[in-house]
């Protein structure tokens, strides 16, 4: 990871506002969801696009209890 040059102030609520340019490089919008990812050194926020707990594919998707599957997938599990 790099310092993409932006540096933002936490509010009283813990809220931070994205910088515009990050919202349309990254094609943010409201009420997108955002992932955080952790490590050493820190964090960083990544939008969240539901995927396919098998197969990783984030097209017709389901979700069943807790767990995001494909169309695909379903008809596999219905078929155990
Ligand atoms: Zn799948």
């Amino acid at each position: 990871m790099k310092p993409a040059g932006f540096i933002m102030k936490v509010d009283r609520l813990g809220r931070v506002v994205i910088p515009k340019p990050i919202r349309n490089k990254y094609e943010l919008n409201t009420d997108d969801a955002l992932e955080v990812f952790i490590d050493d050194n820190g964090f960083f926020l990544k939008k969240y696009v539901k995927t396919c707990a098998f197969c990783g594919k984030d097209e017709n998707l389901t979700d069943f209890k807790d767990k995001v599957v494909c169309e695909d997938c379903l008809k596999e599990l219905k078929g155990l």
